[in-house]
């Protein structure tokens, strides 16, 4: 059975990486962080005073850090390799350790169309993923899997998750008006008594298309959760053997760290999560929420499923999602 370990208490993070990260790794050794480092004006996202007691208690021990992360696909200075590192240099991470941006990928060929993963992750010894736990307007939530499968993947594979998960029509329109109304981006319209789509609008998530209740719709190649599962499948495939875990559930915010204001808070703070598998850990952050919320949060305030990527991701990696939670 998977361990998930749980620490309630943010403030014994350092206590805790000395007894359960520090073994796992070599001393004098790198180890390469893969996070999101925030974008401009969120104020949610994981800060650097967020990991700060876990940064001292590797470099206590001779083990330096690399934070990791790859450029996005949206207009904004994390766009670019050396507009991303200055600006998370500004927002003191260079402090903690070194930052790194991606800038070169390899090809592996999943399912359904081309992964370009960040040869940084390929080629690393020693991996530590931390995820911020929040919601998500395309994927209802982002965890390790959307930081992994998105965040650790080119440009032009974000492009792909997003294009490959858009509706076609295969069927007659029946009118219900579904698709309508539950489109975050307003992406479809009724036009006398028939849906009318609107690529420039659409973002890919395909929500449309699981909800049409005339099965009407289908997705260009494969669901966007499905494509984010594919992949992260392939990342996770690839990360080194010594990969830890870590997902901070804490100011869990309606969207995600990529917008400037991401909404309201929608869960209190419940602590930080340890894994080595990184389905367990993902498992275990929504059965966690969804506990304290009587319900499933994030397809309550995003309208997605949250374990949709989830199955698949477990569909891909072979991999169990059963976990056994300790408090630590
Ligand atoms: S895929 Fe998502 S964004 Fe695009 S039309 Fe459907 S619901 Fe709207
Ligand atoms: S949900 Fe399906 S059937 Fe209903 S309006 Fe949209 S495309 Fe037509």
């Amino acid at each position: 059975m998977n361990k998930v370990y749980f620490l309630k208490d943010f403030k014994r993070l350092g206590k805790v990486a000395e007894e359960l990260l520090l073994p796992f790794y070599p001393p004098n050794s790198e180890i390469l962080v893969k996070i999101h480092l925030g974008e401009v004006g969120n104020q949610t996202a994981l800060q650097p005073q967020d990991v700060k007691p876990l940064v001292e208690i590797f470099k206590k021990n001779k083990i330096s850090l690399v934070f990791f992360d790859t450029p996005v696909l949206y207009q904004s200075v994390r766009r670019n390799v050396l507009s991303y590192r200055l600006f998370a240099q500004g927002k003191g991470w260079g402090k903690l350790g070194k930052i790194k941006i991606a800038s070169r990928f390899q090809t592996f060929k999943a399912k359904d169309f081309q992964v370009e993963i960040a040869q940084d992750l390929l080629k690393a010894q020693n991996v530590l993923v931390v995820s911020h736990v929040k919601g998500h307007p395309l994927s209802g939530f982002g965890g390790a899997i959307k930081n992994l499968g998105m965040g650790g993947v080119s440009r032009k594979t974000k492009e792909l998750e997003h294009n490959l998960g858009r509706p076609v029509f295969v069927d007659k329109c029946q009118g219900c008006g579904i698709c309508a109304e539950v489109c975050p981006f307003k992406a479809f319209k009724m036009v006398n008594g028939q849906a009318q789509f609107e690529n420039e609008a659409c973002f890919g998530c395909s929500l449309c298309v699981i909800k049409c209740p005339h099965q009407t719709l289908a997705p260009r190649k494969a669901l966007f959760d499905d494509l984010l599962a594919q992949a992260a499948a392939l990342v996770i495939k690839n990360l080194p053997q010594r990969t830890f875990y870590l997902n901070f559930l804490k100011n869990i915010t309606k969207f995600c760290d990529c917008f400037h204001h991401p909404g309201e808070k929608i869960a209190p703070d419940l602590g930080i999560l340890f894994s080595q598998n990184p389905l367990a850990i993902e498992q275990a952050s929504l059965d966690l929420l969804n506990q304290k919320a009587g319900g499933n949060l994030f397809e309550k305030v995003n309208r997605k499923d949250p374990y949709l990527q989830l199955k698949f991701a477990a569909g891909y990696s072979k991999g169990v999602v059963k976990y056994q939670l300790e408090s630590i």
